[in-house]
């Protein structure tokens, strides 16, 4: 048996032996709620009591670094640095869940507690993110077992506030760039394209929140004696509403609509199919009619209504609200100002004549979006690495549809990224029932093992150690 091959069989057995299981149960049960005030000592102990343990473990020099945008939100930096010649790895992952919604698991599972059932693993955090990092943490592990050394310099982030927004993390990766500085960053965060195919994405869309509300007046009045004569701030708003968007989703706002769609990306799209399992079926009448639902989801902005209101909906009464209010999103892809996106809304109100909605901005969600060619030698590399181990061709996404902190990585210190989702579409991250899937853990542990195996073989060839 080869070296590589015994590295793989060490990590098989790590999954087939109930290893994997057993610590991501440990991990689990730390309620990290980022969201919760109460939990925030649960932040410290399971940097403290847990990954620290695992780390120092396999030679890591492991330290708490303050979030300069809350103290109370911990950072992790490990790093292990074998041969400054050598490559050097950043790797990244978040500690924190969100909100555990306990009264709304099902009968028979509960959020901090890992319950098996069949090929799923229940808990909270088992997809986002515990699980993810626990699967990179374990290849690195096997790859020292066997190797006796990685290869490269490894040096790792781990987040405790990425379900608040991350705030902070972009003025850490600014205040310690020395420190983080690496050649690449691996990560592993949201789900696979499809549970049994391996995906690589190279970024993410943005996203923005904003609250839009209409307030005309103190407190509401009689529909009877004022219907007629008053303006009705829910009507106002849902016509401002049906200006942004047309009656199919399609976006009107001339500023954002996307002009990074090029020839490229709408091919790299062309080999990610969405849906067709496990989720919600797809409205095909929905959306932007000329395009693909991949080049929908990846390749172009989307707006929605997260929740709306007016009025008491649990105790209407008869009278003419005083405002009305409306929480929205916007979805965005590389090409799309994101500093202009809601000066661009108020633009185009005020010329629609929607002067009295007012746009409140909101911090908390504001990820930027990036994107990483899909041509990029790492991406390449990554790719050849992962064909080899799993023995199919890794899906490329040039961007996630969904939200991270990519930015701090990509734009911040300068790296290439390179993410390996471990989870998949219908894992119910961010509601309860939260699960994986133990067969695309065990590929994934394998990849994960083979990628940093082969990471590691370029360098020892290169300074002329046998392996
Ligand atoms: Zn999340």
């Amino acid at each position: 048996m080869t070296s590589r091959a015994s590295a793989l069989h060490d990590i098989e057995a790590y999954a087939d032996q109930g290893g994997f299981v057993e610590e991501l149960s440990r991990l689990v049960s730390f309620p990290t709620e980022s969201q919760e005030e109460s939990r925030r000592d649960d932040l410290f102990r399971y940097l403290n009591e847990a990954a620290i343990v695992m780390l120092t473990d396999i030679g890591f020099t492991c330290r708490i670094l303050e979030n300069p945008a809350a103290p109370q939100l911990p950072f992790l930096y490990a790093e292990r640095i074998e041969n400054p010649e050598f490559e050097t790895i950043l790797i990244y992952g978040h500690g924190d869940v969100i909100r555990a919604q306990a009264d709304q698991w099902r009968e028979g599972l509960e959020p901090f507690k890992v319950v098996v059932e069949g090929d799923k693993i229940y808990g909270r955090g088992t997809a986002d993110n515990k699980g993810q990092h626990l699967i990179n943490i374990a290849a690195l592990r096997a790859v020292v077992k066997t190797r006796g050394a990685l290869g490269f310099n490894a040096k790792i982030i781990l987040e405790m506030a990425e379900e608040c927004g991350s705030p902070g993390l972009n003025e850490l990766c600014s205040a310690h760039k020395e420190l983080l500085s690496s050649d690449v960053l691996i990560a592993s965060d949201g789900p696979r394209l499809h549970p049994d195919k391996p995906t690589l994405f190279m970024g993410s869309r943005g996203a923005v929140n904003f609250d839009l509300r209409v307030d005309y007046r103190e407190g509401a009045h009689h529909s009877g004696n004022w219907g007629g004569l008053l303006k009705d701030p829910a009507i106002v708003l849902a016509h401002a509403l049906a200006s942004i968007v047309d009656r199919r989703g399609q976006i009107k706002v001339p500023e954002w609509r996307p002009t990074s769609l090029t020839p490229e990306i709408r091919k790299a799209l062309e080999d990610c199919p969405v849906g067709g399992f496990e989720g919600p079926s797809i409205d095909t009448d929905w959306g932007e009619e000329s395009l693909t639902p991949s080049e929908r989801v990846f390749g172009w902005n989307s707006f929605a209504v997260l929740a709306q209101k007016s009025g008491v909906p649990e105790a209407p009464v008869n009278a003419i609200s005083g405002w009305a209010t409306a929480h929205c999103q916007l979805r965005y892809v590389v090409g799309t100002d994101p500093e202009d996106i809601l000066p661009a809304l108020r633009r185009h109100f005020d010329r629609e004549g929607f002067n009295d909605v007012q746009i409140v901005p909101m911090e908390l969600g504001k990820f930027h979006a990036t994107r990483l060619d899909p041509a990029d030698p790492w991406v390449v590399r990554v790719a050849a690495s992962v064909q080899e181990t799993t023995g199919k061709k890794p899906v490329l996404l040039p961007n996630l549809a969904g939200s991270i902190p990519n930015e701090s990585f990509s734009e911040t210190l300068g790296l290439p990224t390179v993410w390996l989702p471990h989870s998949y579409p219908g894992c119910s991250q961010h509601a309860p029932n939260e699960h994986l899937l133990l067969s695309s853990c065990r590929e994934a542990l394998r990849m994960m093992t083979g990628l940093f195996w082969d990471i590691g073989d370029t360098r020892a060839a290169l300074s002329g150690s046998s392996t």
